[in-house]
């Protein structure tokens, strides 16, 4: 049941669209709370405004000039009569301005404080931040200058290093350097990539992890001071520095770890002045040692699988914090007792450097059965735009251990069919049967390690797209083009 404190929230605007923005949408409805969505020219037929209490009209379909408006999502918040806006995930979400904005304009923003975010966005603040809360950090050189600097900081602390932008995310951009005459090209193009994608060309350098592992925490904080951890997640199997399969729990941590790393990590959400849900994300070398690489202050991609596990609706319990509801879980009730998978189906053809896909969904049958979720942003005869991120659904399975997940994963992308545009299932299909993914033995250069024997598959006949060529044919031949 909502509470006194989510009441004061009537209407809610979900300042994102796909999957995030229809997977809000569900616990709106649940809480009693109207969702409104703001879209773009060519979302305006797009499930998450289909399945939304109402829909604005933001503006054209590049982002820039619609979802990342902040003038014009404010005031679309405004217009239609919303007490408070959830940002999701890319976008604005991580926009300290945004969150500023919305905050000036008397609207609550489901998110931490803007100072926080801005903090967490300048990826050198978030390690100092850290360090100060006495989490283990990777050795690095903070704002580099000169490759001078990378070659001496690679003798002393031995290659590779890699090279990152300080207002970095998404995996993009990051340069590795192998040894010294690598130094200078590859800083150039780390500064001269960080300048187009994130409008910064400042860069800075850390010991590059071999072998590592990338495992995240979940926590969330209410505005009195109290945090509690949700777990970890296992996000090593990426490609590019993308995570492509998510899990929870790791299968590396043990019971002594896992403690370890969570106080670790509530003590730095407390110093850290946090509120609603975050996620402090680490690497954790071969030895097991572990180093923080970042905070991500908004709702991540796999929130799902910590869901499944604990029970708990994680944007249910951010609306809560942000309205100033006290955080009543105590740590000691959290109990994982079973196992999650997740699995990220993106718009895009893994065979064809995994170029993006776009294009109409002519076919459409989604997963359902026992203990499988699927978020979704996409319905049978919906159009796939070529502007926004490729993720189009994502697949979540559920089980009393990790080889029963992953069981239920593989019957549930068995029956997954999108015809139309290309997707990652066939791809997801090989890892959840790979040998050393059912082993848990893999670290974040899996797919890398292990591509060509990943692409190696056969694809369904896409009978509809074949038919609707044909007709193509016909009607522009004016006669049956095999009839000759
Ligand atoms: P972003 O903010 O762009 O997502 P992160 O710092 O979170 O970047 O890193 C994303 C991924 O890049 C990690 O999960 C890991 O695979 C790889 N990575 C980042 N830093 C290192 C490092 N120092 N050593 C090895 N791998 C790294």
């Amino acid at each position: 049941m909502p509470d006194s404190k989510t009441k004061m929230i009537q209407k809610l605007f979900i300042a994102n669209r796909g999957e995030i923005a229809c997977r809000t949408i569900r616990t709106c409805r649940e809480l009693g709370i109207r969702a409104v969505v703001g879209y773009s020219d060519c979302d305006a037929l797009s499930y998450h405004v289909k399945i939304a209490d109402e829909a604005v009209h933001l503006g054209p379909s590049p982002v820039k000039l619609s979802y990342m408006d902040i003038g014009k999502v404010v005031d679309a918040a405004r217009r239609t009569g919303c007490e408070a806006v959830f940002p999701g995930y890319g976008f604005l979400s991580e926009n300290a301005e945004f969150a500023q904005a919305c905050r000036s304009a008397g609207l609550i923003f489901i998110g931490p404080t803007s100072d926080v975010i801005a903090r967490m966005g300048d990826k050198i603040a978030t390690k100092k931040a850290l360090a100060d809360a006495g989490v283990p950090i990777i050795p690095g050189l903070p704002r580099l200058k000169s490759a001078d600097e990378i070659v001496a900081f690679g003798k002393e602390a031995g290659w590779p290093i890699i090279i990152k932008a300080v207002a970095g995310g998404g995996g993009r951009g990051m340069q590795r350097v192998d040894s010294a005459d690598q130094a200078k090209s590859a800083l150039e193009r780390a500064v001269s990539i960080a300048e187009k994608l994130f409008g910064s060309g400042e860069v800075y350098a850390e010991k590059y992890i071999r072998g590592a592992r990338h495992i995240e925490f979940q926590f969330i904080a209410d505005a009195f001071g109290r945090v509690v951890h949700l777990g970890d997640r296992e996000c090593s199997i990426q490609r590019r520095h993308q995570k492509l399969v998510e899990e929870a729990p790791s299968s590396l941590l043990d019971d002594r770890l896992r403690n370890e790393m969570g106080q670790v990590v509530v003590k730095a959400a407390k110093e850290i002045g946090y509120v609603t849900a975050g996620t402090l994300e680490f690497l954790v070398a071969p030895d097991r040692r572990y180093y923080a690489i970042e905070v991500n202050p908004r709702i991540q991609v796999e929130h799902t699988v910590t869901e499944m596990i604990v029970g708990l609706d994680i944007i249910r319990l951010m609306i809560r914090m942000a309205v100033g509801t006290p955080l009543r879980l105590r740590q000691e009730e959290i109990r994982i007792a079973s196992h999650a998978i997740q699995c990220r189906v993106n718009a895009e053809d893994p065979k064809n450097d995994f170029a993006p896909s776009y294009g109409t969904v002519t076919y459409l049958r989604q997963v359902s059965g026992p203990f499988v979720r699927a978020d979704s942003g996409i319905y049978q005869g919906c159009e796939v735009p070529p502007f926004y991120d490729s993720l189009v659904s994502k697949i979540c399975s559920v089980g009393k251990d990790r080889p029963t997940a992953i069981e239920r994963m593989r019957r549930a992308l068995s029956e997954f069919t999108v015809w139309g545009i290309k997707t990652t299932i066939p791809l997801l299909e090989k890892i959840m049967v790979h040998p050393d993914f059912v082993e848990g033995r893999f670290d974040t250069d899996f797919i890398d390690d292990h591509l060509s024997g990943l692409l190696d598959y056969v694809e369904d006949e896409d009978e509809i797209l074949k038919i609707s060529r044909f007709i193509a044919e016909v009607t522009a031949l004016g006669k049956n083009p095999y009839s000759q």
